[in-house]
C-alpha cells in the first residue's frame, strides 16, 4: 500500500515571519500520529526556520528548486548540497511555472533530478498539459512525453526513489480543479507508462501526486481515487488549518 503524501508549495510567498507563524499554529494543530506523510516547499530563505520549528515532527521540508550542477559560477542559484545541509529532504523539480517563466525542459528536468539524487534528495517531479493540449487531446502524448524525458536513462531504482506530481497547467492557481476521474485516468496512465519503463513493482510502489487548486473541500473526493497517492498544494497550504485540514482528510482515507 502506498502511504499518501500531502505536500504544500509555498512559491514565493511566506518569508521568515509569516514562515514562524505559520509553523506555530500547524504544531499547535498537533502532529502526532498522522498516517499521511506531511512535506513542505517554503521559498529558500525560509527552509532554515521551518526547519527548526518544525524539528521533532514528522513534517518533511524541501526546496522548491536545484541547479543541476553540483556548484560554481551559476549567479541566483541553489546547490543540491545546500539544499541538503539546510534540513531538506525533498526538492521540486520542473514544476509548471518553472518550465512557463524559466523556460525549463524535459532535459533539464532530468538532469536536476540526477543532481537530486546523487546527493540524496528525494526528486518530486511536476509535469502536466495546458489547457490547449487538453482540447486538441493530447493530454497522455505530453504526459509521456515530459515523464521520458524527465526519467531517460534512470534504472528502475532510481526512479523508485522518485514523486511524481500530476499538475494540469490550467488547474495551477485557477480555482479550476480537474475531476477526480479526470485526474484518476492521468494517474492511472502515468502509472502504466511507469511500468513499462521501470516495471511492475516499481510502478506500484511510487506515488503520483495530484496538484491543481486542491482544497479542504475537494481533497476527499480526490484522494478517494484509486492512483491518487496524495496532493500537491499551492494556494491551501499556506494557512495551517487549512493545509493541516487536508491532513486530517487525508487521514480518513482507506483504499
Ligand atoms: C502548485 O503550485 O503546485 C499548485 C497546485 O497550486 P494551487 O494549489 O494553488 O493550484
Amino acid at each position: 500500500m502506498r502511504k499518501l503524501l500531502i505536500a504544500g508549495n509555498w512559491k514565493m510567498n511566506h518569508a521568515v515571519a509569516a514562515t514562524v507563524d505559520f509553523c506555530r499554529d500547524l504544531r499547535s494543530l498537533g502532529l502526532e500520529g498522522q498516517r499521511a506523510e506531511v512535506l513542505l516547499f517554503p521559498p529558500f530563505t525560509s527552509i532554515a526556520a521551518m526547519v527548526s520549528l518544525l524539528q521533532g515532527t514528522p513534517v518533511h521540508v524541501g526546496g522548491q528548486n536545484l541547479h543541476q550542477e553540483s556548484k560554481g559560477a551559476y549567479t541566483g542559484e541553489i546547490s543540491a548540497a545546500m539544499l541538503k545541509e539546510a534540513g531538506c529532504s525533498h526538492v521540486l523539480i520542473g514544476h509548471s511555472e518553472r518550465r512557463q517563466y524559466f523556460h525549463e525542459s524535459d532535459a533539464g528536468v532530468n538532469a536536476k533530478t540526477r543532481k537530486a539524487l546523487e546527493y540524496g534528495l528525494t526528486p518530486v517531479i511536476c509535469i502536466g498539459e495546458t489547457l490547449e493540449e487538453r482540447e486538441k487531446g493530447v493530454t497522455n502524448a505530453v504526459i509521456k512525453t515530459q515523464l521520458s524525458g524527465a526519467l531517460e536513462g534512470f534504472a528502475p531504482d532510481a526512479v523508485r526513489k522518485t514523486v511524481i506530481a500530476y499538475e494540469p497547467v490550467w488547474a495551477i492557481g485557477t480555482g479550476l480543479t480537474a475531476t477526480p476521474e479526470q485526474a484518476q485516468e492521468v494517474h492511472r496512465y502515468i502509472r502504466k507508462f511507469l511500468a513499462e519503463i521501470a516495471g511492475d513493482d516499481c510502478a506500484e510502489l511510487l506515488r503520483i501526486l495530484y496538484g491543481g487548486s486542491a482544497k479542504p473541500d475537494n481533497a476527499e473526493e480526490l484522494l478517494s481515487e484509486t492512483d491518487i497517492d496524495g496532493l500537491l498544494i499551492g494556494g491551501a497550504s499556506l494557512k495551517a488549518d487549512d493545509f493541516y485540514r487536508i491532513i486530517e482528510i487525508a487521514d480518513t482515507i482507506n483504499k
